[in-house]
Protein backbone atom coordinates (compact mmCIF):
# COMPACT_ATOMS: atom_id res chain seq x y z
CA UNK A 1 0.00 0.00 0.00
CA UNK A 2 0.91 3.62 -0.69
CA UNK A 3 -1.22 6.19 -0.07
CA UNK A 4 -0.93 9.49 -1.77
CA UNK A 5 -2.20 12.69 -1.50
CA UNK A 6 -4.64 11.56 -4.88
CA UNK A 7 -5.32 8.53 -3.45
CA UNK A 8 -6.89 10.79 -0.32
CA UNK A 9 -8.81 13.24 -1.98
CA UNK A 10 -11.04 10.10 -3.76
CA UNK A 11 -11.26 8.78 -0.56
CA UNK A 12 -12.88 12.02 0.92
CA UNK A 13 -15.42 12.28 -2.23
CA UNK A 14 -15.82 8.26 -1.92
CA UNK A 15 -16.86 8.31 1.67
CA UNK A 16 -18.91 12.04 1.00
CA UNK A 17 -20.92 9.61 -1.85
CA UNK A 18 -21.99 6.44 0.35
CA UNK A 19 -22.61 9.74 3.51
CA UNK A 20 -24.89 12.04 0.81
CA UNK A 21 -27.16 8.61 -0.32
CA UNK A 22 -27.32 7.61 2.79
CA UNK A 23 -28.04 11.06 4.65
CA UNK A 24 -31.81 10.07 5.60
CA UNK A 25 -30.70 6.15 6.55
CA UNK A 26 -28.24 7.92 8.94
CA UNK A 27 -30.84 10.27 10.13
CA UNK A 28 -33.07 7.61 10.93
CA UNK A 29 -30.59 5.23 12.59
CA UNK A 30 -30.35 8.68 14.82
CA UNK A 31 -33.64 9.22 15.40
CA UNK A 32 -34.23 6.18 16.66
CA UNK A 33 -31.71 6.14 19.60
CA UNK A 34 -30.34 9.64 19.26
CA UNK A 35 -31.52 13.35 18.57
CA UNK A 36 -32.15 12.54 14.48
CA UNK A 37 -28.92 14.92 13.22
CA UNK A 38 -26.58 12.52 12.22
CA UNK A 39 -27.03 12.40 8.61
CA UNK A 40 -27.32 15.96 8.34
CA UNK A 41 -23.70 16.74 10.25
CA UNK A 42 -22.21 14.26 8.57
CA UNK A 43 -23.57 15.29 4.93
CA UNK A 44 -22.68 19.08 5.68
CA UNK A 45 -19.39 18.08 6.74
CA UNK A 46 -18.19 15.66 4.30
CA UNK A 47 -19.21 18.48 1.46
CA UNK A 48 -17.39 20.76 3.02
CA UNK A 49 -14.44 18.22 3.06
CA UNK A 50 -14.29 17.53 -0.29
CA UNK A 51 -15.27 21.06 -1.18
CA UNK A 52 -11.75 22.17 0.84
CA UNK A 53 -9.30 19.28 -0.27
CA UNK A 54 -10.73 19.53 -4.31
CA UNK A 55 -9.72 23.05 -3.98
CA UNK A 56 -6.34 23.06 -2.38
CA UNK A 57 -2.89 21.77 -3.40
CA UNK A 58 -1.30 19.62 -1.16
CA UNK A 59 2.28 17.96 -1.33
CA UNK A 60 1.63 15.60 0.82
CA UNK A 61 -1.08 13.13 3.09
CA UNK A 62 -0.29 14.88 6.74
CA UNK A 63 -1.23 18.59 5.38
CA UNK A 64 -4.34 16.68 3.26
CA UNK A 65 -5.50 15.17 6.79
CA UNK A 66 -5.25 18.10 8.70
CA UNK A 67 -7.82 19.80 6.45
CA UNK A 68 -9.92 17.00 6.72
CA UNK A 69 -9.48 17.39 10.40
CA UNK A 70 -10.14 21.30 10.22
CA UNK A 71 -13.07 20.83 8.35
CA UNK A 72 -14.57 18.02 10.17
CA UNK A 73 -14.08 19.85 13.04
CA UNK A 74 -15.60 22.86 12.49
CA UNK A 75 -18.52 21.88 10.11
CA UNK A 76 -20.03 18.45 11.69
CA UNK A 77 -20.80 19.82 15.31
CA UNK A 78 -22.51 17.27 17.88
CA UNK A 79 -20.39 14.54 19.46
CA UNK A 80 -19.15 13.21 16.11
CA UNK A 81 -17.32 16.34 14.60
CA UNK A 82 -14.71 16.87 17.11
CA UNK A 83 -14.66 13.42 17.74
CA UNK A 84 -13.97 12.41 13.49
CA UNK A 85 -11.98 15.72 13.95
CA UNK A 86 -9.56 14.22 16.69
CA UNK A 87 -9.12 10.92 14.52
CA UNK A 88 -8.29 12.58 11.31
CA UNK A 89 -5.50 14.77 13.07
CA UNK A 90 -4.18 11.91 14.81
CA UNK A 91 -3.84 10.34 11.38
CA UNK A 92 -2.42 13.82 9.96
CA UNK A 93 0.24 13.70 12.56
CA UNK A 94 1.44 9.96 12.54
CA UNK A 95 1.93 10.84 8.92
CA UNK A 96 4.13 13.92 9.28
CA UNK A 97 7.56 14.11 7.14
CA UNK A 98 6.69 11.79 4.12
CA UNK A 99 5.49 12.49 0.95
CA UNK A 100 2.78 9.48 0.41
CA UNK A 101 2.08 6.91 3.68
CA UNK A 102 3.08 3.21 3.52
CA UNK A 103 1.32 0.37 4.99
CA UNK A 104 3.04 0.46 8.80
CA UNK A 105 3.13 4.34 8.91
CA UNK A 106 -0.92 4.03 8.20
CA UNK A 107 -1.12 1.60 10.49
CA UNK A 108 0.39 3.71 13.08
CA UNK A 109 -1.66 6.50 12.41
CA UNK A 110 -5.30 4.35 12.86
CA UNK A 111 -4.15 3.47 16.08
CA UNK A 112 -2.86 6.94 17.17
CA UNK A 113 -6.38 8.00 15.32
CA UNK A 114 -8.02 5.03 17.95
CA UNK A 115 -6.12 6.74 21.00
CA UNK A 116 -7.57 10.02 20.01
CA UNK A 117 -10.88 9.14 19.95
CA UNK A 118 -10.41 7.41 23.08
CA UNK A 119 -9.25 9.62 25.19
CA UNK A 120 -11.61 12.66 23.52
CA UNK A 121 -14.54 10.49 24.09
CA UNK A 122 -13.72 8.93 26.99
CA UNK A 123 -14.94 5.74 25.57
CA UNK A 124 -13.63 2.19 24.96
CA UNK A 125 -14.55 -0.59 22.44
CA UNK A 126 -18.35 -2.57 23.54
CA UNK A 127 -19.80 1.22 24.67
CA UNK A 128 -21.60 1.28 21.25
CA UNK A 129 -19.94 3.96 19.55
CA UNK A 130 -17.84 4.86 16.34
CA UNK A 131 -14.89 3.45 18.84
CA UNK A 132 -16.90 -0.14 17.85
CA UNK A 133 -16.18 -0.10 14.43
CA UNK A 134 -12.24 2.02 14.51
CA UNK A 135 -10.85 -0.29 16.95
CA UNK A 136 -11.36 -3.71 15.08
CA UNK A 137 -10.01 -2.24 12.26
CA UNK A 138 -6.78 -1.11 13.86
CA UNK A 139 -6.70 -4.46 15.17
CA UNK A 140 -6.71 -5.91 12.06
CA UNK A 141 -3.97 -3.46 10.96
CA UNK A 142 -2.12 -4.82 13.81
CA UNK A 143 -2.41 -8.49 12.16
CA UNK A 144 -1.09 -7.64 8.93
CA UNK A 145 1.94 -7.04 6.56
CA UNK A 146 -0.39 -4.95 4.31
CA UNK A 147 -3.82 -3.57 3.57
CA UNK A 148 -6.45 -6.07 2.75
CA UNK A 149 -9.10 -4.11 0.88
CA UNK A 150 -12.22 -6.95 1.10
CA UNK A 151 -11.15 -7.51 4.78
CA UNK A 152 -10.93 -4.17 5.49
CA UNK A 153 -14.31 -3.58 4.25
CA UNK A 154 -15.69 -6.73 5.72
CA UNK A 155 -14.24 -6.61 9.36
CA UNK A 156 -15.67 -2.54 9.62
CA UNK A 157 -18.84 -4.32 8.43
CA UNK A 158 -18.94 -6.96 11.19
CA UNK A 159 -17.74 -4.64 13.82
CA UNK A 160 -20.98 -2.37 12.81
CA UNK A 161 -23.64 -4.91 12.22
CA UNK A 162 -22.42 -6.45 15.85
CA UNK A 163 -22.95 -2.26 17.74
CA UNK A 164 -26.90 -3.68 17.22
CA UNK A 165 -26.75 -5.99 19.58
CA UNK A 166 -24.89 -4.15 22.30
CA UNK A 167 -26.22 -1.62 24.95
CA UNK A 168 -24.79 2.05 24.67
CA UNK A 169 -22.74 3.73 27.63
CA UNK A 170 -21.70 6.79 25.75
CA UNK A 171 -23.51 9.22 24.02
CA UNK A 172 -27.10 10.27 23.78
CA UNK A 173 -27.98 6.41 23.20
CA UNK A 174 -27.11 6.01 26.82
CA UNK A 175 -29.48 7.71 27.91
CA UNK A 176 -31.95 4.73 26.55
CA UNK A 177 -30.18 1.89 28.36
CA UNK A 178 -31.23 -1.14 27.41
CA UNK A 179 -33.63 0.20 25.16
CA UNK A 180 -30.69 1.09 22.85
CA UNK A 181 -30.51 -2.64 21.97
CA UNK A 182 -31.85 -3.65 18.62
CA UNK A 183 -30.73 -0.39 16.76
CA UNK A 184 -27.35 0.28 15.19
CA UNK A 185 -25.21 2.36 16.24
CA UNK A 186 -25.34 5.69 13.97
CA UNK A 187 -21.62 6.48 14.32
CA UNK A 188 -20.64 3.20 13.77
CA UNK A 189 -22.42 3.14 10.12
CA UNK A 190 -20.78 6.43 8.88
CA UNK A 191 -17.46 5.27 10.20
CA UNK A 192 -18.26 1.77 8.16
CA UNK A 193 -18.79 3.96 5.02
CA UNK A 194 -15.24 5.71 5.62
CA UNK A 195 -13.64 2.49 5.87
CA UNK A 196 -15.72 1.19 2.87
CA UNK A 197 -14.25 4.35 1.05
CA UNK A 198 -11.01 3.66 1.56
CA UNK A 199 -11.26 0.08 0.95
CA UNK A 200 -12.61 0.82 -2.60
CA UNK A 201 -9.88 3.44 -3.15
CA UNK A 202 -6.94 0.48 -2.45
CA UNK A 203 -8.88 -1.87 -4.70
CA UNK A 204 -8.02 0.43 -7.84
P1 LIG B 1 -24.84 14.06 18.70
O1 LIG B 1 -25.01 12.78 19.44
O2 LIG B 1 -24.16 15.12 19.49
O3 LIG B 1 -26.12 14.52 18.07
P2 LIG B 1 -24.02 12.86 16.19
O4 LIG B 1 -25.43 12.42 16.08
O5 LIG B 1 -23.45 13.53 14.99
O6 LIG B 1 -23.81 13.76 17.48
O7 LIG B 1 -23.09 11.59 16.45
C1 LIG B 1 -23.50 10.52 17.27
C2 LIG B 1 -22.44 9.45 17.23
O8 LIG B 1 -21.26 9.88 17.85
C3 LIG B 1 -22.83 8.19 17.96
O9 LIG B 1 -23.60 7.32 17.14
C4 LIG B 1 -21.49 7.57 18.36
O10 LIG B 1 -21.00 6.70 17.38
C5 LIG B 1 -20.59 8.77 18.44
N1 LIG B 1 -20.28 9.09 19.83
C6 LIG B 1 -21.05 9.77 20.72
N2 LIG B 1 -20.41 9.89 21.90
C7 LIG B 1 -19.22 9.28 21.76
C8 LIG B 1 -18.08 9.05 22.62
N3 LIG B 1 -18.06 9.51 23.88
N4 LIG B 1 -17.02 8.37 22.12
C9 LIG B 1 -17.02 7.92 20.84
N5 LIG B 1 -18.05 8.11 20.00
C10 LIG B 1 -19.13 8.75 20.43
MG1 LIG C 1 -27.19 13.11 16.85
MG1 LIG D 1 -26.91 16.48 17.87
Amino acid sequence: MELQVKHVITWMEKANEKIQSNKEYLTSLDQAIGDGDHGLNMARGFQEVVNKVTESDYTNVSDILKDVSMTLLSKVGGASGPLYGTAFLKMSTAVKGTESVDFPRFRTAVEEAVNGVKQRGKANQGEKTMLDVWEPVAELLQNQEDLEAEELASTARKAMEATKDIEAKKGRAAYLKERSIGHLDPGSVSSYYIFSALAEVLDE
